[in-house]
């Protein structure tokens, strides 16, 4: 379960069965620190106090000075490999991201999406994922360990996967287009007090880890709702297009 610490003023959110593999340094941020608008997005907005408030997240969860390998998402299945810090300087098209650099923090931003950080127990990779309806029917979670996989030579038995707060399944109303894109009957919920499906996006994250071989020991799954929980988490569903963003970071100490 996710735990929350506050570190220099900013809550930061981090699993322990993540922190526990030794040079594998992460965390997810929210909306708290001095007061309750600490946002880290959306990239590339006008906001001023988007790039400091990243320079002091990655402070708080000890990758202070680390070049941070920006996606520039776009809710497909594409995974990009980092294997130099260039791309620090300009975002890539992808939504999830993996390296072996060390010293290197990798990350995606969230309102709703779901944040997925993965990896290997002995360090040698990790990855950043982005899923929201979108990335989950393209398959981004699969495609990304599939990659970890075949360009690193890591078996997916080897990785820790932790599924973030994301829109959880009391939320997210999702319609039949969804349901069908999707394709993962048993991460849909129907109940007649609702006018719509529900998608569960966690179990829909954590059955494409499953399918790619990670062990289901292995896997993390946060029941936090950004929706439900406006004290903690921005949300687009919740706030429109005005909504702040979210954080999740991983990296391999240098
Ligand atoms: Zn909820």
């Amino acid at each position: 379960m996710l735990q929350a610490n506050r570190i220099s003023q900013i809550t930061v959110l981090s699993e322990p069965a993540l922190a526990a593999i030794p040079d594998i340094v992460h965390g997810f941020s929210t909306r708290r620190a001095e007061h309750n608008e600490f946002t880290v997005g959306p990239l590339g907005s006008e906001n001023p106090a988007v790039p400091m408030n990243r320079a002091r997240f990655l402070d708080a969860v000890g990758m202070t000075g680390w070049p941070l390998l920006k996606l520039k998402q776009t809710h497909s299945g594409i995974v990009r490999d980092f294997r130099d810090t260039l791309a620090a300087s300009q975002a890539v098209e992808g939504d999830a991201a993996i390296t072996a650099l060390r010293g290197a923090a990798l990350g995606v931003q969230t309102a709703d999406c779901v944040p997925i950080l993965i990896a290997n127990r002995q360090a040698r990779v990790v990855a950043a994922v982005h899923a929201g309806w979108r990335g989950l029917a393209a398959r981004i979670v699969e495609n990304a360990v599939n990659e970890i996989a075949g360009a690193y030579g890591v078996s997916p038995e080897n990785l820790t996967a932790v599924i973030g707060p994301h829109n959880a399944v009391c939320c997210y109303e999702v319609g039949e287009e969804v349901v069908a894109a999707i394709g993962e009957p048993d991460a849909v919920v129907r109940k007649a007090e609702w006018a719509k499906a529900h998608l569960n996006q966690g179990l829909a994250g954590k059955k494409q880890l499953l399918k790619a071989g990670v062990p289901e020991a292995q896997i993390f799954v946060s029941n936090l709702c950004t929706q439900c929980r406006g004290d903690l988490f921005y949300s687009y569903r919740r706030e429109g297009k005005r909504a702040g963003r979210m954080l999740a970071v991983i990296g391999i100490l240098p």
